[in-house]
């Protein structure tokens, strides 16, 4: 099919010349006007100028244009364009600031895909300019969909999001860790929206604030200083402290938001905050939680210790402290003892330098304790 194909049906042009009536219509290079005093329509597109036409006029350049027409149906009524984060979400799935109306038609008859986080979400188009969508991890990109478990149900993304491929629960909707196996298909456009919020809420919301410049901003200072109870200790954290958390738990390897806040309106975070394409408005739940252990950590004052290791000792040491920051503990083979984080090199290892009371090289935590 192409933009060329398009059908017309009789309701569609009935509401368009209802809405000309009403007043003019300039939508995506398509603009139409009734002049009430000269009872004619006036017909406009990129491809063609028409005026003085009959009612009889208008049909016959409406069907012949059609792809413009119903393209306007799609985001005025089908849509619903009292949601503009869904219309410009939309809008965006299928490039439409970048194509004409009839290019994006061409496209959308084979499919047009776009990436949202780990989501892989392809728009198509029939021949009466009706949208739908298709829905999966975008790791399932190239599996064939009767192989992934069909879904209907924008409100399924939930239970979908809410363990890991290993069946741990995912505190952060957004981390980088959905489970593969799904396919959502035939959704609307409605539906579209609301399986992605679902998946990851407010991504949408966010997405077009910042688009059109109204993003609020709650910077690590507004967000810690207005925690109350037992996170109310989070504000003792220095800028090095926040620019450390920032590096833990917001580059894209463990969440797929953009950090946007910084630590306040004029002292910019060093760490990185990611290339992801909906922005983080302020500290989630998450992190400031996580941060509120910090801040007990951080009231400890640093000790001098002594400890007996061989350099291969504290090499495994650091192999150990990256294994798990990264999560490959479960990726390192049993029999790949060249690997410091090797469960076997582990075991050896506190066999041989962890004492009966827990403590690295017979070293106790606390030494003035331990001599009373
Ligand atoms: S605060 Fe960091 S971890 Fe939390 S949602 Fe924002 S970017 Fe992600």
């Amino acid at each position: 099919m192409t933009a060329d194909d398009v059908v017309l049906s009789a309701e569609v042009f009935e509401a368009f010349r209802t809405a000309i009536a009403d007043g003019p219509i300039d939508f995506d290079d398509l603009y139409a006007r009734y002049d009430h005093e000269t009872e004619r329509f006036e017909f406009e597109t990129t491809e063609t100028t028409r005026t003085g036409l009959s009612e009889a006029g208008l049909h016959e350049a409406a069907e012949e244009y059609a792809s413009y027409i119903t393209n306007w149906w799609f985001v005025s009524s089908v849509l619903d364009d009292r949601s503009p984060d869904r219309v410009g979400f939309v809008r965006w799935l299928e490039a439409a600031s970048e194509h004409s109306v009839p290019a994006r038609y061409d496209a959308l008859a084979s499919g047009v895909s776009r990436s949202w986080g780990e989501l892989h979400i392809t728009a198509t188009i029939d021949e009466f300019g009706d949208r739908s969508y298709e829905l999966r991890h975008e790791d399932d990109t190239n599996v064939s969909a009767d192989s992934l478990d069909a879904h209907s149900n924008p409100l399924d993304a939930r239970e979908i999001g809410t363990f890991d491929e290993r069946d741990r629960y995912r505190p952060l909707r957004t981390a980088p860790s959905l489970p593969t196996g799904w396919v959502f298909s035939d959704l609307s456009a409605i539906e579209v929206c609301e399986t992605v919020d679902t998946f990851y809420p407010a991504t949408i919301a966010n997405w077009y604030r910042e688009s059109d410049g109204t993003l609020d901003i709650d910077h690590w200072r507004d967000t810690a200083e207005r925690q109350t109870g037992i996170y109310g200790i989070i504000d003792e954290l220095d800028e090095a402290a926040v620019n450390r958390i920032a590096a833990s738990c917001c580059v894209d390897s463990q969440c797929l938001k953009r950090r946007e806040w910084e630590y306040d309106a004029e002292t910019e975070l060093a760490a990185d905050g990611g290339s992801g394409v909906f922005p983080c408005r302020e500290p989630c739940s998450l992190v400031v939680a996580a941060a509120r252990k910090w801040t007990t950590l951080e009231r400890e004052e640093p000790q001098t210790y002594e400890f007996e290791l061989t350099p291969s000792e504290k090499e495994q040491l650091e192999a150990l402290i990256d294994a798990v920051a990264d999560d490959r503990t479960d990726d390192i083979r049993e029999a790949d003892v060249y690997e410091g984080a090797n469960r076997y090199r582990a075991r050896y290892l506190r066999e041989k330098r962890i004492d009966e009371h827990g403590n690295l090289s017979g070293t106790p935590t606390h030494p003035e304790e331990s001599e009373e």
